[in-house]
């Protein structure tokens, strides 16, 4: 058997990133950039207010208060939007909205909460500071720089990067497309009920929101028959995707054809027991240039396995360094036994609450157990040396959805 460590190294050496492609800044979401953006113009272009308020020469209005407040005449009015009618000489001031330009003469923006108006003029009734309320221009950014780096994740931020500086199109990774076979005779399609003996596809579905939910684009290729010519042909068809997994066939059952089939067609199959559990039978090779994986029947095993070798593949596909789900201490909540020898994943719920996280166990631990998936957000990760941990013990836990990010409050 080899380490969860070891087979993760040996399949990512084998991964690249796929190339790139254009694509409209609205669909960019979850992308990562294959390219340096550099900004044309500074950020913001110009000075300008960040208040409503009146733009004044701060030596004009030194000592104001509400007791004595200065008196300037008022020029004209200078919305978001449009242009300095003309420079701000000595006693007078602009009245001026939030966005617009400084005109040049002024040099601080009084807020309109602190002036009283008149008819052509105003009196500031505070002293302003130099350079009080406003955004001096470049302080941001400035033209030249690099403002978005090749191989960076595109979250609304970067959005709002790329729209400011004018690129309506960027360079992404493109999203691996991702075959999806289903193995063995006793499934059955969902759409019928199934005849005594047969079991509803269910791997297909999951291993396709998997797939799914790294943002690559699954492919179901529907079930093939525990047969070698029917698997060749699935895996042929799949051989145009940019990644292929299986599931079902791969350990040592009589109709257990994948392995041979895998091996016929590919240049470098692997069949390994992974040290794990749930998901021990594992097949990885390179097929066509395409990485293809062989994850076990199991329903649990295929999720477990897709999570700790398939998802970070697809990530490193799709550009992105991040490729690992990041794991927390937790304070165990119940008892864990187990039999040393093997990396194990326990579905569990982990928690947060006011004194850090905790995790509890949950029971039916069985890799055909889907109800207990179903309520679980994580896997306490328990080391291959270990013969498990007691009752308020700290553990290791990877979430694998983002649930424990958000919050439920009462009465909504
Ligand atoms: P296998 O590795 O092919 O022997 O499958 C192991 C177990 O997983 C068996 O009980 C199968 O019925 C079950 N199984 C295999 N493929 C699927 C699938 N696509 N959906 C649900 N269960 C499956
Ligand atoms: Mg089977």
């Amino acid at each position: 058997m080899i380490t969860v460590e070891s087979a993760l190294e040996t399949i990512l050496k084998e991964i690249k990133p796929l190339g790139l492609e254009s694509v409209d800044i609205t669909s960019a979401l979850g992308r990562v950039i294959g390219e340096d953006i550099a900004a044309r113009g500074s950020n913001p272009p110009w000075d300008n207010s960040a208040m409503d308020g009146y733009a004044v020469r701060a030596a004009d209005a030194k000592g104001a208060s509400g007791e004595n407040p200065a008196k300037l005449s008022v020029l004209y009015d200078l919305p978001a939007g449009s242009v300095p009618k003309g420079p701000v000489g000595q006693g007078q001031a602009v009245r001026i909205m939030t966005g617009a330009p400084v005109p040049d003469g002024a040099d601080a923006v009084v807020m309109v909460e602190k002036t009283e108006s008149g008819d052509g003029f105003v009196l500031i009734k505070t002293e302003p500071r130099t350079g009080e309320n406003i955004r001096k221009a470049g302080e941001d950014f400035k033209a030249g720089d690099v403002v978005i780096k090749k191989g960076s994740l595109i979250r609304p931020a970067e959005i709002s990067m790329l729209a400011t500086v004018g690129v309506p199109f960027v360079l992404v990774h493109k999203r691996p497309r991702v075959a999806v076979i289903s193995t063995g005779d006793e499934l059955c399609d969902i759409m019928e009920a199934p005849p005594s003996g047969k079991i509803s596809n269910s791997n297909g579905y999951a291993l396709a929101a998997l797939v799914a939910a790294t943002g690559a684009v699954p492919i179901q290729l529907g079930i093939a028959k525990d047969t070698k010519e029917s698997l060749r042909q699935k895996l042929t068809a799949a051989l145009s995707a940019d990644c292929i997994i299986s599931s079902g066939g791969v350990s040592v059952g009589d109709y257990d054809f994948v392995k041979d089939v895998l091996k016929d067609m590919g240049s470098s199959m692997i069949f390994w027991k992974v040290a794990m559990k749930p998901g021990k039978p594992l097949a990885f090779g390179v097929i066509g240039g395409k990485p293809a994986f062989g994850l076990p029947g199991n329903p649990i095993s295929s999720m477990v396995a897709f999570e700790q070798f398939v998802r970070p593949t697809l990530l490193k596909m799709a550009g992105k360094t991040g490729l690992f789900r990041q794991t927390f201490k937790a304070e165990l909540t119940k008892d864990i036994k187990i039999k040393p020898g093997r990396m194990n994943f326990i579905r569990a719920e982990l928690k947060a609450t006011e004194n850090g996280f905790t995790a509890t166990p949950l029971d039916g631990q069985g890799s055909g157990m889907i109800m207990t998936m179903v309520r679980a957000n994580s896997f306490v990760i328990i080391p291959q040396d270990s013969s498990g941990f007691k009752q308020g013990d700290i553990v290791s836990v990877q979430p694998f959805d983002d649930t424990i990010f958000t919050a439920v409050r009462p009465g909504y």
